[in-house]
């Protein structure tokens, strides 16, 4: 396998060349070229060499993005553990992985589920400039990702090399991504989307990366207007950059500039893509990945954007729709039919880190890895996801019903500030479905929040009647994770 980070490897061979004076990271008013990069990675790595599993204390800092390279450059597996995680979520990860070692910033205060292990603290001061050393095979497990554990307890996936080569490769096909790329990153550096597309992206493309620490939008208008020319989000920040436009015009002009404005992690809500495109003239284009598949589909940057869709599979991606069974297949390209979205490819993880029989039930015989998400094709091919399988799929009267639609049509609605939407049990209906709003307290500071009618009415109108919500129940804000992700497990009712 070629370098995964060919930029880093030339420069630590021609220390004095062009290319090692390129801007790599920059943290807030901290930075690196892919030179310093080399020379501080670089040590470090050799230092890691033989050291088993590492942990890598996650905050979005220089020193992560410095400790997970070094840890690649290695071949020693690391895994990153987000700060914010309470003490039994730390323990069970760490307990689960068995690290020898924690990486951590200088200044860091570690928790005590993390005392066993010994610490190696990061320095991001280049001492000198030893080579990078030879890639490690392309099977090597590179990164243990737990992941985002919106539906049950997190797994460790095992990802190896190969799977984030052949992702971050198959991406830049997608979205012509290139050494000349600048990315404005404001997510948290603990799962795939902040840590493999955010910052193991532009540095296999030679480009760069400005990370704002804690995402803002005065700093996505400013970087966005300092030559950067993408941004990746989750749906929570496209939604505050939404709800931003009318009042920062600078905001406006800036992503107008974008070269790309990519969204991901969950469904990004029509209304709020709708609004973007309509005060900015872009279009948020989405992608959609796993932590155990990397990324399997993506609107590509010379392709249409569709709100409310993923696009197409990624070069190298196979994907199908399958029946309940599992494995019969779902031809129809007709909009409509649902089927669960299947895939198979060189993006895919290994296994589920001590869980046989969680890989094992993961697979298809033929190999096959099943996403637990449910999707319809659209005649040119492009998939939209109607919603997880355990969660978002409710069986109504004979219907066979996506949450994310409804959920997406009561989000337009005048007062509503989020919405979700779920089955419960209904003896004439089989399930019923059961709307979860955030009323607007801003926006409709005058009226009081839309009744259960109204909403209901609006659905039955703009969808179908089948699909009108029967019960509709306000709370003060969603349960969410630190993807921003909804949890539908932890609404009150479970
Ligand atoms: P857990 O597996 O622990 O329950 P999780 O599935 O949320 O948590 P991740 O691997 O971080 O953990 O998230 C992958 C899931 O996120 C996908 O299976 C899909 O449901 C959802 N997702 C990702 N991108 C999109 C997207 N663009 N649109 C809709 N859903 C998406
Ligand atoms: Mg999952």
């Amino acid at each position: 396998m070629s370098p995964l980070f060919p930029a880093l490897t030339e420069a630590s061979a021609d220390p004095d060349g062009p290319g090692a004076h390129r801007p790599a990271l920059r943290f807030g008013n901290r930075s690196l070229t892919y030179g310093e990069l080399a020379g501080v990675a670089a040590p470090l790595a050799e230092r890691l060499a033989g050291a088993g599993r590492i942990a890598v204390w996650a905050t979005p800092t220089l020193e992560t993005a410095v400790a997970v390279v070094a840890a690649l450059l290695a071949g020693v597996p690391a895994v990153p553990l987000n700060p914010k995680s309470g003490e039994s979520e730390l323990g069970h990860i760490v307990s689960d992985s068995a690290p020898t070692l924690v990486l951590a910033g200088s200044g860091d205060q570690l928790p005590s589920a993390l005392g066993g292990l010994g610490r190696v603290d990061v320095d991001v001061r280049a001492t000198r400039t030893p080579r990078v050393p030879e890639d490690p095979s392309p099977e090597t497990p590179a990164l243990i990702v737990y992941t985002s554990g919106t539906t049950g307890p997190p797994k460790g996936a095992v990802i190896p090399r190969r799977a984030i080569a052949a992702t971050l490769d198959a991406l830049a096909d997608a979205w012509q991504w290139t050494g000349d790329d600048i990315l404005v990153h404001g997510l948290p550096l603990f799962h795939v989307h902040g840590l493999i597309l955010g910052i193991l992206g532009p540095l296999r493309r030679g480009g760069s990366v400005r990370h704002l620490g804690r995402f803002e939008t005065a700093g996505v208008a400013r970087e966005l207007s300092e030559g950067a020319t993408m941004l990746f989000g989750v749906p929570t920040m496209y939604h505050r950059i939404a709800q931003a436009l009318p009042d920062e015009p600078a905001l406006a002009k800036s992503l107008g500039k974008a070269r790309l404005l990519v969204s991901g992690s969950a469904a990004l809500p029509v209304h709020d893509h709708e609004r973007i495109a309509a005060a900015t003239g872009r279009r948020v284009i989405e992608r959609y990945g796993m932590t155990e598949t990397l990324m399997n589909t993506s609107v590509r940057a010379d392709g249409e954007p569709r709100a409310g869709t993923v696009g197409v599979p990624l070069p190298g991606v196979e994907l199908r729709l399958t029946e309940e069974d599992g494995v019969t297949a779902v031809e129809a390209y007709d909009g409509e039919t649902v089927g669960e979205i299947q895939v198979r490819g060189p993006n895919l993880f290994t296994e589920y880190l001590n869980r046989p029989d969680a890989t094992a039930a993961a697979f298809t015989e033929d190999g096959w890895f099943r996403t637990g998400d449910m999707a319809v094709r659209e005649p040119d091919g492009y998939v939209r996801i109607v919603g997880r399988k355990a969660t978002d799929l409710i069986k109504s009267g004979g219907y066979k019903i996506g949450a994310g639609e409804i959920e997406n049509a009561l989000l337009e609605y005048p007062g509503v500030r989020e919405a979700a939407v779920t089955g419960e049990p209904d003896a004439d209906l089989g399930e019923r479905i059961v709307a979860w709003i955030v009323p607007d307290t801003e926006t409709g500071s005058a009226q009081s929040p839309p009744s259960a009618d109204e909403l209901a009415d609006h659905v039955a109108r703009r969808l179908a009647p089948h699909k009108r919500p029967r019960v509709v129940r306000y709370l003060d804000a969603l349960p969410r994770n630190d993807m921003g992700k909804i949890m539908k497990r932890a609404l009150p009712h479970d």
